[in-house]
Formats: structure tokens, C-alpha cells, sequence
């Protein structure tokens, strides 16, 4: 029966995708090949994985490899693989449709880019694999079959709105790539099916790909199949003979990221565990980085030089899931499975030993290359900080990799820095927690600290209510939340003179108390403002503003616990109030009331009633 062939248009993402790749990638055109030769190794990987427990599939299977072929007058290059190969939904799947999230998003950004300069380095990030073929080819052919089925598939397209799939037969489990090349473009336009241009390729980008990379070299009497690569993988070699280049180029292979990695670990351990790690810190965000399916180690992990499985969870704390590389151990077993890795006491050490590694890159850029490690914080500050909560081993550590703004000035700070320039007389490690910088800088709350010449940390990440919880203190110093409890910022000579501002006002206290009971826990004297009359506070323990606004962005209901209201006895409105409260006891409540309006405002919240705040004060100008 003859099979039919389907048209297929692809979806409508990948074909804008396909567009932008096409059109505004310009030099490098020949990394396609590094690709689709890691393509090829990864199915040749998971044929071999597959294997250990269905034999079946590598039975006549010969050696596991990649063949490269040309047919220059036809302007053919074939990239063959005999790897695992995909079923037909697959290839529609896998092909025919990224089904990534932050797809939409990532072409918005590269429209932006477009023909910039930016372009590449965006496409970079969300890693376009197998399309970059089309910015070489007019036309590629896939034809696999999946390893144990009886049947193969053909997907053709010319990268334009649609492709074609077919069932055919094929000897052979793997997958074949066809493409049909167009014309070298301009001077230093490389032909793809001449020798010495692949010979070249593959020795730049893919030399340390495990699995022979074979081609048909040499005319008449002198063909013979030779090998491209040298197979050694690049983490067993001399770290001395290693070029940074070689370095850069596996990365991109293990990661997918067309971008140097911002910083490489190459560690050779011996000792009761016996195992190489190389492990590379990326510079940026990859597009796909928060979506949740992500959210998993990346770190390969070999035995022996075998691979043994590819997002290994064992190696590195969740958090570290930036990093990226590959673990390779002289001494586990070959056929540990995912069970057993979980209780393998050398895993456990490993783990230990690297988390422990990958921090102390991260101090030393800190350290030695701030801005390199500014444009990090920007990428993945939020997963650091994740670490900073559950990294109770490491807490300080972590937590000193961690950047805040600050009262002082522009610059982000970190915790370290912060405590080495505090003033002798100041113990306590200062935090406010504000909804954003702007209500963070304008906050009442820090006058009197200004007026002290101590630093305030403003915190404004949704997420560092939750570090705070566990981040109570950093080299033996206390993180006090200015805006919780009871801060004592005065020394005895001033805490004499307020006290005695405090008797004397004591019954505007009580006035204000009566006139909000209903309305805030409790009115007190403050002893952090300087120029405002008022601010609100929470109790120790308490919901910060923050989350309660976090509570009511995300629709879940406020405990009912209310505001402390702190008043400044040395602001000349709260003396005023004290005679209003006896003269005219009207226009007092509108005072108290309005007060505790502007305290809201000041923090970021709205006044409870915002359409009485406005008649209050306008009474209130009438009145003059
Ligand atoms: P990525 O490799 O980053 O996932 P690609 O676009 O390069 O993205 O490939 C998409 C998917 O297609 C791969 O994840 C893999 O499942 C499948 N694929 C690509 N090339 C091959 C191949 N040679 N053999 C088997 N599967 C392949």
C-alpha cells in the first residue's frame, strides 16, 4: 500500500521562529553543524541508556556513531546517525512545534532585536537547535525510525509555513538529516560539502563528542572512512592543555547556550570519592529558566566516561540549576538507576563538595569581577535567594552573594559590605521591606537611621519576605526589619530628653488612642522618625506590608491583625494635636484620622476609604 504523505503546517510560533533564524542570524552560519552533531550524540545517548535494560535494541546495532556525507555536485550534506531515533508523533512534536514556554515571549524580544546585534545572543539563549539548519539548507529532509519500531518516518520542509510527513521504510534504527545547501553567500561563504570545511567544523566545535564523527575522505584509490574527532572528553584532559576555546564549545554543547559561559570550574577530586567535574556558571538567563518543567539540575552525570544520565538531580542543590556541565565518577556503579542514586553515600559527598565549589566561584566573581557578577544577579538573583532559604549549611555564604539596595546611594550592596562599613556604635543589620524602591526611599521609617548615617537594605523582591524568615542574622549580626516591633536607635543622653517630650505629651497619646481604637493595635511614641509626624509599624512576628499585599494580590484573605501607629513627639503637629484635643475635639478626630491615611500612603497601601481621606482634608483646608 502506498503510504501518504501529509502537509502540515507548522504551528504558527514555529514558523515565525523559523523566519527570525533564518533572517537576522548572520555570521557563525556553520554552527548548525555543531547542532545537529549534538542532536545526533544525544540520541546516541539515549540508545545506549534505552539498551541497558531492553538489550534488544543495540542487538546488530554496530558501533554507535555519526556519519557525515556529501554529495557536492547535488549540493547535499548528510548528518546519520544510529541513535534511538523518533516515532512519527514525535517527530511532529519534536519538529514541528516548540512547545516551550516563553516562546511568545522570546520572539517579542528578538522582533525587538531584529538585524541589532542582540539578535544572536537572544536566540542564543532559547537555543534553536535543529531550525538552524535552514539557515544553510533550502531544504531538509529528516528520515528516522525509532530503535525497536518496524517503520520509519520521512519530514521534509523548506523552512517556509509548512512541512511534509511520511511513512517509510528504513533499513536502520537512527536518524538521517538531508540538507539540500544553498549557495555560499558573499566571499567567505564556506561550501559545506567540501572536505577540509567539515574536517575544520568539527574539530572547532565538536571534537570532544564521544562517539565517532566518521567521514568517507580522500578520492579514487585514497577513499577511506576516517574519524574527525579526537573523542576525548574534554574534562579527562590535562586542565594545562585545554584551550579556553575548547572549554566554550562544550559548554554550548552541554548546554544548548550559543553564549560563552561567564565562568568555568574544572575540578579533579581523589580520595575516598574518586570523580572530575566540569562545571560552567552561565552569563544569562536561558528564556525557558522559570518555567516550572525546568526546574531541575542540569548536570550530566557520567561513570567511567560513559554516560549515565542526563539531568541528574543528586549532583547539586535544586537551586543551583543554573549551572551547567558534567560529573563524572571512577567509582560508582555503572548500572546505578535514579532509585539508587538517592541513598548513594558517594553522591551524597559529591553534592557536599560541589555545592560547596560552585559558592565559592560565585564569592570570587563577587569579589574580583563585580560587573560580570551584577549582570548574574540580574539573571538569577530570585534562585540565589531561594538558596539563601534553604541552604542551612551554607546560609551565610549564600546569603553573602546576595545584592539589596540600599538608602546609600545607587549601587546595590551586598550583606559582607554592609557590616564593614557599619559605624562602630551601630549593632544591628537594617532591612526594610517595601513594596517598591520608589515607597522604599521615600519611607518615613528611615529617618531616623538617615539622621545616623546607618545604611537601610530595601527590600523589594515578592520573594525576600520569605528569606528573611530564615535569614535572621549574617556574621553574628542580628537582620532587624525596621518596620516590625521596637528599634532603640537612641543613645542615654538622647533617650533622656525624649522620654521627657513623651511625659509631657503622654495625654495626646491616650486622645489619639480612643479616637483609632477601632482602626490600628495600638498608638505609641516612635523612635525612628525625624521629620514625619507618623508611620505604622507591625508588631514583631506580624505580616510585613508586603506580604500582606502579596496576600491580597493573589486574591487570599488578611489575617485581621492590625497596625501599630507610631508618633513622633518631637513633630510639632503631635504638641499641636495635644492642645486640639482639648480645644477643638472635631477637627482633632479629622487630625488622627487623616494621619493614619498618610501613614497608609506612605507605605505604599491606600487609605481604608479613600473618598473620606479626600473630604477630610478638604474640610480641612476649608477650615484653614
Ligand atoms: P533541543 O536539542 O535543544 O531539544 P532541537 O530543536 O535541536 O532542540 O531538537 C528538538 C528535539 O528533536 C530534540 O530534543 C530531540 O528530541 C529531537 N531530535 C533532534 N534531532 C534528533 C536526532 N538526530 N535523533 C533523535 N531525536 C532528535
Amino acid at each position: 500500500m502506498p503510504s501518504t504523505v501529509d502537509t502540515i503546517p507548522f504551528q504558527a510560533e514555529t514558523k515565525e521562529l523559523l523566519h527570525l533564524v533564518i533572517h537576522s542570524l548572520y555570521t557563525h552560519k556553520e554552527i548548525f553543524l555543531r547542532e545537529l552533531i549534538s542532536n545526533a550524540s544525544d540520541a546516541l545517548d539515549k540508545l545506549r541508556v534505552e539498551g541497558l535494560t531492553r538489550s534488544e535494541l543495540l542487538e546488530g546495532a554496530g558501533e554507535l556513531g555519526i556519519h557525515l556525507a556529501t554529495d557536492p555536485e547535488a549540493k547535499l550534506l548528510f548528518v546519520i546517525d544510529n541513535g534511538i531515533g523518533m516515532s512519527r508523533d514525535e517527530v511532529i512534536e519534536n519538529v514541528g512545534t516548540i512547545a516551550r514556554s516563553g516562546t511568545k515571549r522570546f520572539l517579542d524580544a528578538l522582533k525587538e532585536a531584529k538585524k541589532g546585534p542582540q539578535a544572536p545572543e537572544l536566540i542564543g539563549q532559547f537555543g534553536v537547535g535543529f531550525y538552524s539548519a535552514f539557515m544553510v539548507a533550502e531544504e531538509v529532509t529528516l528520515e528516522t525510525r525509532k530503535a525497536g519500531e518496524e517503520k520509519g518516518t520521512r519530514w521534509i520542509s523548506q523552512g517556509q509555513g509548512e512541512y511534509t510527513v511520511e511513512e517509510i521504510d528504513k533499513p536502520t534504527n537512527g536518524t538521517t538529516i538531508t540538507l539540500r545547501l544553498k549557495d555560499p553567500e558573499g566571499e567567505d561563504g564556506q561550501d559545506f560539502t567540501q572536505e577540509w570545511v567539515l574536517r575544520e567544523i568539527v574539530k572547532r566545535y565538536s571534537d570532544f563528542i564521544e562517539y565517532p564523527i566518521a567521514m568517507e575522505v580522500g578520492s579514487g584509490d585514497d577513499k577511506k572512512v576516517e574519524v574527525l574527532n579526537s573523542r576525548k572528553p574534554l574534562w579527562s584532559r590535562p586542565k594545562a592543555e585545554i584551550e579556553a576555546s575548547e572549554y566554550n564549545e562544550f559548554y554550548k554543547h552541554v548546554s544548548r547556550d550559543w553564549n560563552d559561559p561567564l565562568e568555568t570550574i574544572h575540578l579533579r577530586v581523589e580520595g575516598t570519592a574518586e570523580y572530575t567535574a566540569l562545571l560552567y556558571l552561565p552569563k544569562k538567563r536561558p528564556m525557558d529558566f522559570f518555567d516550572p518543567q525546568q526546574a531541575k539540575s542540569k548536570i550530566q552525570l557520567y561513570v567511567k566516561r560513559v554516560f549515565i544520565m542526563g539531568d541528574c538531580d543528586e549532583l547539586l542543590p535544586g537551586w543551583m540549576r543554573f549551572v551547567r556541565g558534567v560529573v563524572d565518577s571512577s567509582d560508582l556503579p555503572l548500572n546505578i538507576s535514579r532509585e539508587t542514586l538517592q541513598h548513594n553515600r558517594q553522591m551524597g559527598q559529591i553534592k557536599k563538595r560541589l555545592t560547596k565549589k560552585v559558592i565559592d566561584v560565585l564569592g570570587d566573581l563577587l569579589a574580583k569581577r563585580r560587573e560580570d557578577y551584577l549582570e548574574f544577579w540580574k539573571s538569577f538573583g530570585p534562585v540565589l535567594k531561594e538558596g539563601i532559604y534553604f541552604e542551612d549549611e551554607h546560609r551565610d555564604s549564600v546569603a553573602k552573594l546576595a545584592l539589596f539596595a540600599s538608602s546609600k546611594g545607587e549601587d546595590l550592596r551586598g550583606l559582607a559590605e554592609y557590616v564593614e562599613e557599619m559605624p562602630v556604635k551601630q549593632k544591628e543589620i537594617y532591612v526594610l521591606v517595601a513594596p517598591d524602591l520608589e515607597t522604599a526611599r521615600r519611607s518615613p521609617l528611615l529617618e531616623a537611621f538617615a539622621a545616623r548615617n546607618y545604611e537601610v537594605l530595601l527590600l523589594t523582591d515578592p520573594v525576600d519576605d520569605f528569606v528573611l524568615q530564615r535569614l535572621t542574622e549574617f556574621q553574628g549580626k542580628t537582620i532587624r526589619q525596621i518596620e516590625k516591633g521596637d528599634v532603640e536607635l537612641d543613645d542615654a543622653d538622647d533617650k533622656a530628653e525624649r522620654d521627657e517630650k513623651e511625659k509631657e505629651l503622654e495625654p495626646v497619646l491616650e486622645a489619639v488612642r480612643k479616637e483609632l481604637a477601632d482602626k490600628v493595635e495600638e498608638v505609641r511614641f516612635s523612635k525612628r522618625l525625624t521629620t514625619s509626624p507618623a508611620c505604622l509599624v507591625s508588631s514583631d512576628g506580624e505580616l510585613s506590608s508586603q506580604m500582606r499585599r502579596f496576600l491580597r494580590d493573589t486574591g487570599q484573605s488578611e489575617p485581621a491583625k492590625k497596625r501599630i501607629l507610631e508618633l513622633n513627639a518631637k513633630h510639632p503637629l503631635v504638641a499641636k494635636m495635644q492642645t486640639m484635643s482639648k480645644d477643638d475635639f472635631g477637627r482633632f478626630a479629622k487630625v488622627c484620622e487623616l494621619l493614619w491615611g498618610q501613614a497608609l500612603l506612605q507605605e505604599g497601601s491606600q487609605p481604608e476609604d479613600t473618598q473620606r481621606f479626600a473630604t477630610l482634608l478638604t474640610e480641612l483646608l476649608l477650615e484653614g
